[in-house]
Order: structure tokens, then sequence, then C-alpha cells
């Protein structure tokens, strides 16, 4: 395996999204998938969007999205199960683990659908790239 372009040491698992050289974990930036040789050129710049209005929006949109899908599951399971179901929360506090409360014997199935959800979650959030 070819080893990390930036310390030469680590085996290289990433390609930094601005040069193209491949780096180790140790070297790349994980919030924005580049290594830290263009993370220290551009630091000024990635500290003004942190700051900026960006970040929030985006976890205003993933926690908005995550109260529809959960909302639209109970919903769902509420229809498939009938009066079965009395109730369902699914609590998102912008971590990716949602707490699922499930009442009466469906609450299992609550909680797989909880596990549907951060993986869905996770796909978000990696599509987005923080
Ligand atoms: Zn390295
Ligand atoms: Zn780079």
């Amino acid at each position: 395996m070819a080893l990390c372009e930036i310390c030469g040491v680590k085996s290289s698992r990433y390609v930094c999204q601005k040069c193209g050289r491949r780096i180790c974990e140790s070297c790349v930036n994980i919030y924005s998938w580049i290594c830290s040789e263009c993370y220290s050129k551009t630091e000024p710049q990635i500290i003004e969007e942190h700051k900026g209005i960006e970040l929030p929006v985006k976890l205003f949109i993933i926690g908005f999205v995550t109260i529809f899908i959960g909302m639209m599951l109970i919903a769902f399971g509420s229809l498939i199960l009938g009066a079965k179901v009395s109730g369902g929360i699914v609590i998102f506090p912008f971590i990716p683990v949602p707490i699922v409360f499930g009442f009466g014997s469906e609450a299992i199935l609550m909680i797989i659908i909880a596990m549907l959800l951060i993986l869905m979650i996770i796909t978000i959030i990696k599509t987005i790239k923080f």
C-alpha cells in the first residue's frame, strides 16, 4: 500500500479533495476531506465558513428532515398496525442517535424504524460533508 504523501509514515487511506495527494488518517482533515497542508493554507476561510450561517442551516435542515421522517414513520406505523400503536416519539437532539419511545407491543418495531433512521441520518451527514 502506498504511504501517506504528507508524513510518509502511515499508509494512505484518503485522497485530498484539493490537491489529490494520498494521505493517511492523521493527515486528513475529516471536516473538509483535505490534507493538513491544504487545510493550513485555507484555514482562515474554513473558520469563516464554519462561523457563518451555513452550518446552523445544515443542522436545522437535518433536524427538520429527521423530525418529518419520524412523524411520517409514526403515521405509517399507526396506519399499518391500526390502534395497536398508542404512540411513538422520535427525538433527535442534533446527535446521530435518535431516541425512540415505543409504547405497547410495537416498541421493537419502533426501535427497528429508529435504526433505519440512524442509517438515513448517517447517509445525509455523509452527503452534506460538514
Ligand atoms: Zn500522514
Ligand atoms: Zn491537499
